[in-house]
């Protein structure tokens, strides 16, 4: 059985802690690697390789830190069809879907090429009598970025692009479920010029976040997750003492106005709902027409396309969506049906016994459809990580607003419209972090910044863009002056600039 090792100090360690997880072909269904599972000694091993890479990494000067940004998009890029391909087999996502996830990275990857003009810092020439005052952002140590699986690609480079841009070195903790892109990430940064032990990847579970968690010399934890372990990685890192932000669940609403262009909405709600096998924190699992009329005509037309939804293995072209990650996570998708069924939902389209043939053991489910969800029911207010799509249906406007803004989740929302000023007063409204307009999947581009609100992040300040090059730095903030002629009396007064 292939064996999955840590990758430490530019090169492949094998793990000692005896302890290991099965990853899995979603296609067949078959375990077809192991991945080594660090012990807190492990995690401590690579912490201080990494304190040690820090110090002359933050030394080198930030268009040379550059450079080795803009070459590992060059690698990236050259191996894209072998990356795709490597994390469309542990995650099941087909490969063009697999190339958006590793291009969305990319882009910040892109973002951090431009470290140098970001880092300037500010000045101001003559604040007081001979007085200069300046503004620079400082690396702060080694970091830490405990990552999902369902972003294999995307969401370690979101962190580790730019906290190694601005001089950290990294640990990347990434999922368990699929572990070998980000060790293949690893390499090309390597190999792009960042020296050994800059960034190295750790596997592990609670075990290694646990270790994150407590240990001295990381300063910064950047987590994507689940709600429950976002908020607890956030307590105990910040209790710690460290800078901790951490993304957690979702359940994002599509709210469909009377005036929307329907055909338009329904192909883009589809896509939203069901791609990925709706495996993504930025999914539409919940659509939300306003008023009757809507809500009929709109379910005729989802159900037709659901009709001609292809799913099948990841690597096949025309398949639209594949397997599910893990026959655990099939086996709570299928639970969730179930209990929307006993809830009282419709369910207008069963996804549940779906079987590929020659791939009958794997983790498939089908495109689901429940109408008549109701606010109070329990598989509306938890995410399900699946794909299927509930219709919640309003009578007005004020309704549909409510619906997301008193949502436990906040991390995105859509409307589609072709009122402006409806658009604008919801977006304005609406107690949600991230919303599109006629958008489907509101992912902010990467120089702006990623972050949900309620139970869908913790901390305070968001992934990428400036906000992400605030959080893995920290300013220092210098007042100079340059006395010469006669001695100046003691100042007992704190000056100021009157
Ligand atoms: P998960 O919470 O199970 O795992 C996330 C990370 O936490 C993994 O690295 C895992 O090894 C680690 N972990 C697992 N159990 C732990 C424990 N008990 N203690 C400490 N660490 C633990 O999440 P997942 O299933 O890999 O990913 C799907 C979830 O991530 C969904 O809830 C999804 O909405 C969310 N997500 C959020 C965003 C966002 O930006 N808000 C983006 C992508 C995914």
């Amino acid at each position: 059985m292939r064996q999955i090792q840590h990758f430490v100090d530019g090169q492949a360690l094998a793990g000692t802690s005896g302890r290991f997880a099965d990853v899995f072909n979603p296609n067949t269904g078959e375990v077809q690697a192991q991945v080594a599972l660090a012990s807190a000694a492990e995690l401590d091993a690579a912490v201080q390789v990494a304190a040690r890479a820090q110090i002359g990494w933050a030394a080198t000067n930030p268009q040379r830190r550059a450079r080795v940004m803009f070459e590992f998009k060059r690698l990236v890029e050259a191996r894209m069809d072998e990356l795709a391909a490597i994390l469309s087999s542990e995650h099941g996502k087909v490969i063009a879907d697999s190339k958006g996830d590793i291009q969305r990275g990319l882009e910040v990857i892109e973002f951090a090429c431009g470290i140098p003009h970001i880092l300037k810092g500010e000045y101001t020439e003559g604040a007081g009598p001979g007085i200069d005052v300046y503004s620079m952002r400082q690396p702060l140590g080694v970091c830490a970025g405990i990552t999902p699986f369902n972003f294999p690609g995307m969401i370690p480079m979101w962190m580790f692009g730019i906290s190694i841009a601005v001089g950290n070195s990294f640990i990347l903790k990434p999922s368990e479920r699929d572990p070998t892109l980000p060790v293949r990430l690893g390499e090309l940064l390597m190999e792009a010029g960042a020296p050994a032990g800059v960034l190295n990847v750790v596997h592990g579970d609670k075990v290694a976040v646990d270790a994150i968690l407590h240990h001295p010399l990381i300063r910064a934890v950047s987590f994507v997750g689940s709600s429950d372990i976002a908020s607890y990685v956030y307590s105990v890192g910040a209790a710690n003492g460290k800078r901790v932000q951490a993304m957690g669940g979702a359940k994002n609403h599509g709210i469909i106005l009377p005036d929307a262009d329907l055909d338009q909405a329904v192909k883009d709600l589809i896509g939203a709902a069901y791609g990925s096998a709706g495996e993504r924190c930025m999914a539409l699992p919940v659509v939300v027409p306003v008023g009757a009329r809507t809500a009929d005509a709109l379910r005729e037309k989802v159900l037709a396309e659901i009709d001609t939804l292809k799913v099948g293995i990841s690597t096949d072209p025309a398949a639209q969506y594949g397997p599910v990650v893990t026959a655990a996570h099939k086996q709570k998708i299928e639970t969730y049906i179930q209990m929307g069924v006993d809830e009282g939902a419709e369910l207008v389209v069963d996804g549940r016994g779906f079987s590929l043939q020659g791939y009958e053991k794997g983790f498939f489910v089908g495109p689901s459809l429940f109408d008549q969800v109701k606010p109070t029911m329990k598989t509306y207010q938890e995410e399900i990580f699946g794909p299927v799509l509930q219709i919640v249906r309003a009578e007005t406007f004020e309704e549909a607003l409510s619906l997301p803004s008193e949502h436990p989740y906040g991390n995105g929302v859509a409307i589609f419209t072709r009122n402006g000023r409806a658009a604008r007063e919801f977006a304005s409204r609406v107690n949600v972090g991230m919303v599109g307009i006629n958008v489907p999947i509101p992912v902010p581009v990467a120089y702006h910044t990623f972050g949900g609100w309620k139970r869908s992040a913790f901390g305070d300040t968001n992934q990428h863009g400036l906000e992400g090059v605030k959080f893995y730095t920290k300013v220092k903030t210098i007042t100079a002056r340059w006395p010469e002629g006669a001695v100046e009396d003691s100042a007992f007064v704190i000056p100021t600039m009157k």
